[in-house]
């Protein structure tokens, strides 16, 4: 009988998902078998099984395999792979992170050069798992990496636990601070301490920022945010109005604002206080928002009067993706990488591991097939 491995099945939104076996595949020529080590659940992930960011109304089919922020070590390697992307020798057995959607190379925004914003990309994060290889999403025991997709290999000195976030939150803001040209000596207010908020503290400070400021309402997150780097906290608990915070951010840069805000909460109604914190020509990043349908009121005076702007990104590069492994290996002992991943579960265990993060029981879980 042929190898089996398991997979959690996502066949309807908010319904649990199902664990079912499906035949391990060989990897076609390019392509590379993964057996997965660690999968995290991204609050995208979260939004996705609500229904409340619908990617099957973009074309996306279910039943499907979900997930997508993971590592593993490669199972099976298809004819004529022998380097990961930047060309470091690869074999079976080698730790690697991928990353988890294939832009196009031929739209005009890859063809700028700004292949994040590849309108096919997004598409990566759900897909059906009824046709072989099956293994498309990572909650399951293996990852069918197609041709042409991203990889690298994990360096020795970063654990699997420090890098399992690695090919989503945390390429995600590098890739963020360098679209809303974050730059040294400058100074960001960073709204939502999750897992962005708190890699986003740290990538920031070791481009060299001025002063970080970091509001949250959650004990354990603020911590850790200043266990990551933070410089000022705001508890929105006792700070309680979004006038009184933005005139703390004006307070804490010295009576200006901040030049960078970054949105990492993943709600609208937080964006005009965030507008409101930034000094003149300051920019404001929309990273968190993925959930269509929710919308703000907004003044877009505020934008026009005091030349701000809004930055909003998706995706990232692969070159963020190989620097997010650089700058864990390098920090590792700088910062507590390892208490990011709040609690792991056992495959079998997804249901509960959702259930427990959509109710902010836990910040940040991990499946541990
Ligand atoms: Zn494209
Ligand atoms: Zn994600």
């Amino acid at each position: 009988m042929a190898e089996t491995g398991r997979a959690a099945v996502y066949k309807e939104f908010g319904q649990p998902m199902e664990i079912k076996e499906y035949p391990v595949p060989e990897p076609e020529p390019g392509a590379i078998l993964i057996k997965v080590s660690r999968t995290n659940i991204c609050g995208s992930d979260l939004h996705q099984w609500r229904g409340d960011l619908n990617l099957t109304a973009l074309g996306a089919p279910l039943p499907a395999i979900l997930g997508h922020e993971m590592t593993g070590t490669v199972a099976k390697l298809g004819e004529g792979v022998l380097t990961d992307s930047a060309g470091q020798p690869l074999a079976v057995g080698d730790r690697v992170v991928h990353r988890y959607f294939r832009p196009c190379g031929h739209c005009r925004a890859c063809l700028r050069g700004e292949d994040a914003a590849c309108p096919i990309a997004p598409l990566a994060v759900v897909s059906p798992c009824e046709e072989p290889p099956h293994f498309h999403g990572t909650y399951a025991d293996y990852h069918y990496l197609p041709p042409n997709y991203t990889v690298f290999k994990v360096p020795d000195n970063v654990t699997d636990d420090m890098v399992a976030p690695a090919n989503c939150a945390l390429s995600q803001v590098i890739y963020g601070l360098e679209r809303v040209g974050f730059s040294f000596g400058e100074t960001i207010a960073i709204q939502g301490a999750g897992g962005l908020g708190i890699y986003a503290t740290a990538v920031a400070k070791d481009m060299g920022a001025e002063k970080v400021i970091v509001i949250d309402g959650i004990e354990e997150r603020l911590e850790l945010a200043k266990a990551f780097g933070a410089d000022e906290l705001i508890d929105i608990r006792e700070i309680k109005t979004p006038t009184e915070r933005w005139l703390k951010v004006r307070e804490l840069t010295g009576g200006w604002g901040a030049d960078v805000v970054a949105e990492l909460v993943g709600f609208p109604h937080v964006i005009p206080e965030g507008i409101d914190m930034l000094g003149y020509g300051g920019r404001y990043l929309e990273i968190g928002n993925v959930s269509f349908g929710m919308t703000y009121e907004a003044e877009p005076c505020k934008l026009v009067m005091d030349n701000k702007s809004i930055v909003g990104v998706m995706l990232y590069s692969a070159a963020a993706l190989k620097k997010a492994l650089d700058f864990l290996s390098r920090a590792k002992d700088k910062y507590p990488f390892d208490k990011i991943l709040a609690r792991s579960y056992p495959l079998e265990e997804i249901n509960e591991a959702f259930e427990n993060q959509d109710k902010g029981l836990v910040t940040r879980s991990t499946i541990v097939p």
